[in-house]
């Protein structure tokens, strides 16, 4: 049975009496409107500890004014039946006083990874994930926690937030579940209407071709970036944030194609801001 918990200190008693019993805890953090990307994490928790947590709190902090905080997707008997399914232990699903009391005034910021890609075109998204993710990790203090490729960009910030401020545990990332056509599974991908939903696959291909070209050394980044955005836009998009090749490591503009890189894409549907990311290989040093 999955118990419901909405305080620190219930959830800490549980985890507690579990750690008691030398028992491993996976912390899995999310915001809710469940599907199977979320549930690869549970799984993927399940494979190395005894007990899984999942968090589900649609978090203000990492909304910007104008962004879809107030229509975010949310349905907690849903989600609650697909955690149980997956064989979830505990839920920790908080209200905003519970995470962010009166007077609340700290923020976790990180600095470098964050002055590009949604750095740049969601300003203080970072800092909202940062901070909520170094609470929930205090708060739970499990043995591992599980986030996805999907932001991957998020991946490294809470890598780095996890090592500069020692908090103990171990940070598994894991890769993106996607839809049959290649479309990233997405609790936004709600929002996308019939038509949008069949534009929307364009994404991920326009980034497997553009992947493929510059790892093998058929086309070049510059090239084959421009390529793509021609590609999105003709297929729909109706404004591109951002995509670009990043070193996959520092997220540094990738110069050096002999190490590995990432193609990162954040674009819009009419009103629905997709975001998607893919490995490039290094290229062979030639000899
Ligand atoms: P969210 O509920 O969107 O905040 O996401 C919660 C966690 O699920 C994050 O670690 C995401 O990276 C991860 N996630 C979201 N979509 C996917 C996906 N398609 N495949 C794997 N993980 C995902």
């Amino acid at each position: 049975m999955l118990d419901i918990v909405r305080t620190v200190a219930t959830l800490r008693d549980q985890v507690d009496e579990w750690r008691r019993a030398g028992q491993r805890i996976a912390l899995v953090p999310t915001m809710g409107a469940l599907h199977a990307g979320h549930l690869s994490l549970v799984h993927q928790g399940r494979e190395t500890c005894d007990r899984v947590v999942a968090t589900i709190f649609v978090n203000p902090a990492q909304f910007g004014p104008s962004e879809d905080f107030a229509t975010y997707p949310r349905g907690e008997a849903d989600d609650v039946t697909k955690l149980e399914a997956a064989g979830v232990d505990l839920l920790f699903a908080p209200d905003v006083g519970e995470m962010y009391p009166e007077n609340f005034a700290t923020n976790v910021t990180v600095s470098g990874i964050t002055d590009c890609l949604c750095g740049l075109s969601r300003p203080g998204f970072f800092d909202g994930v940062a901070t909520v993710v170094s609470k929930l990790l205090l708060q739970a203090l499990p043995d591992v926690a599980v986030f996805g490729d999907k932001d991957y960009q998020q991946l490294l910030v809470i890598r780095r937030v996890v090592r500069d401020l020692n908090i103990p545990v171990d940070i598994i990332g894991a890769p993106t579940v996607r839809e049959q056509d290649g479309l990233a599974l997405s609790s936004r991908n709600a929002y996308l209407g019939t038509a949008e939903r069949q534009q929307a696959a364009a994404l991920f291909r326009s980034l497997g071709t553009a992947a493929e070209n510059i790892e093998t050394g058929r086309g070049e980044p510059e090239a084959e970036t421009a390529a793509a955005l021609q590609r999105l836009t003709e297929s729909g998009f109706t404004k591109i944030d951002y995509f670009e090749l990043r070193d996959a490591e520092t997220l540094a503009p990738a110069v050096n194609l002999q190490r590995p890189s990432r193609l990162f894409a954040a674009a819009w549907l009419g009103a629905t801001r997709l975001i998607d990311n893919v490995s490039v290989a290094a290229r062979a040093i030639p000899n």
